[in-house]
């Protein structure tokens, strides 16, 4: 099982989508093991996004990041960062494809509602940055082999 980090940004958060986002997971057979409501400070999102640190759109997704609250989470399946990362769709919600939740939901890259990890590698560094191991929930969900098996 993989897991993953998920955010709804700010603008998801503002526009009433968290709960939307959280479906969309949830329906893919995703399984939720943390999640927190907070306000992010400019010294976590400056770690969070160091990889865009001196590009030109850097000071302004700070800003973006830091303008409301976000719902942080974790979310475990099998492929849960390829997974997450085709649910939300393109970066930019103009190239995104119907039925992802940049399309769905967005128009423009610094309005684009969510961030996933890119791959497992960063998910743990951003799983670890975000969350104290002690606040991820190991449980087992009812529908698991529903979900995911080989026969
Ligand atoms: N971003 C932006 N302008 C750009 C490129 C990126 O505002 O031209 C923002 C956008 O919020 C994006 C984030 O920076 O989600 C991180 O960019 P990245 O390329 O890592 O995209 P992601 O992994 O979020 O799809």
């Amino acid at each position: 099982m993989e897991r993953t980090f998920v955010l709804a940004k700010p603008d998801a958060v503002q526009r009433g989508l968290i709960g939307e986002i959280i479906k969309r997971l949830e329906q893919r057979g995703l399984k939720l093991v943390a999640a927190k409501f907070l306000q992010v400070s400019t010294d976590l999102a400056e770690q969070h996004y160091a990889i865009h640190k001196g590009k030109p759109f850097y000071e302004g997704l700070i800003r973006y990041i830091c303008s409301a609250p976000v719902m942080a989470m974790v979310w475990e399946g099998p492929q849960a960062v390829t997974a997450v990362r085709q649910t939300m769709g393109a970066t930019r919600p103009t190239e995104a494809a119907p039925g992802t939740i940049r399309h769905d939901f967005g128009l423009e890259v610094g309005r684009n509602l969510t961030h996933a990890s890119d791959s497992p590698e960063n998910a743990q560094a951003e799983i670890s940055l975000w969350f104290k191991p002690e606040e991820m929930v190991d449980w087992k969900q009812s529908n698991e082999t529903w979900i995911s098996g080989n026969n």
